[in-house]
């Protein structure tokens, strides 16, 4: 396997790999590896020849206050679990590397920035939609492996693909749970013990929204949204931020459920803000 935290000899390595035909597929993460970015990995793997897991701990799209200096970094940990998952090159460059002057050219997210994670961290997703554009553009023609856990994100990079004509295919993977329901995330190691049991309330509420929708044919939003408030607000370790229902394609608020919508929690565990989300799917009457 190869570690290289160079743009140069990544962008040389992919199209010598494409030159005789190999197909490349990319994970990009902020590294601190779990059992959801090796899901993807695995994946990758069986689906292309050359897997590259980037791992940048991106500055461009964490707000004043985030948790960008505190957010876990262990390179050699990371190295490991991506090789043993069956990754050909780890991609992990220093800002410095990534941006020698600061960029004076970025993407902008339109409407789907406004809502939601957007609504409440403001700038975050321009910060993606510009290291996912530069990392694709570096990759060149690849499959590019995203998780659903990041659901308003998946969405974003889809547009961004299909508005900029970027030669990618966005692959979207479902997310991996611990037992108890609890979305895998780098951010869980920010928890303590009491907070970690409390963190297993955004997949409760997320269940309460899918049982309103699919069990007791629930068509009233206001109603959907209230069954997954009513459970999030009786933990008092979680502050909630936002527990939502929206068109999966367009992140709106429908006006009444539809067949398919998503189901969106996030709010805070202590240090921790955690998101998570889950699709719902109507019986239409
Ligand atoms: P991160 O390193 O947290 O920025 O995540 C990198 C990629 O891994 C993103 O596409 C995430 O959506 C995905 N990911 C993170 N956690 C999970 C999970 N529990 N299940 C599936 N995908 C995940």
């Amino acid at each position: 396997m190869i570690l290289t935290d160079s743009p140069d000899e990544l962008r040389a390595f992919l199209e010598q790999a494409r030159r005789v035909g190999r197909s490349v597929g990319l994970h990009p993460t902020m590294g601190s590896l779990h059992g959801g970015h090796r899901t993807i990995i695995r994946r990758a793997a069986a689906e292309t020849d050359v897997v590259v897991v980037s791992i940048f701990v991106n500055p461009l799209q964490f707000g004043p206050g985030e948790d960008f200096d505190a957010y876990p970094r262990d390179l050699e940990r990371d190295r490991a679990q991506a090789e043993e998952a069956g990754a050909d090159v780890v991609f992990a460059p220093s800002t410095a590397a990534m941006f020698p002057e600061e960029p004076q050219v970025t993407v902008r997210v339109n409407r789907l920035a406004d809502v939601l994670e957007g609504a409440h961290r403001p700038g975050h997703f321009d910060g993606v939609a510009t290291i996912v554009t530069k990392l694709l553009a570096l990759a060149g023609p690849c499959h590019a492996y995203f998780g659903e856990k990041d659901y308003q994100q998946l969405v974003v990079v889809r547009h961004l693909v299909d508005d900029l004509s970027l030669p990618a295919v966005v692959v979207g993977c479902p997310t991996v749970r611990e037992p108890d329901g609890l979305a895998l995330s780098s951010r869980n190691a920010y928890l303590s013990a009491t907070e970690r049991s409390a963190a297993t309330v955004l997949y409760h509420s997320l269940l309460a929204g899918k049982r309103a929708v699919e069990e007791r044919g629930v068509s009233d939003v206001a109603e959907v949204r209230a069954a997954m408030t009513v459970v999030a607000q009786r933990e008092e370790l979680f502050d909630l931020d936002y527990a939502e229902v929206v068109d999966p394609g367009t992140l709106s608020v429908p006006p009444k459920v539809g067949a398919e919508v998503r189901l969106l929690i996030a709010g805070r565990t202590g240090k921790a803000r955690l998101i998570d989300n889950l699709a719902a799917n109507r019986q239409e009457d």
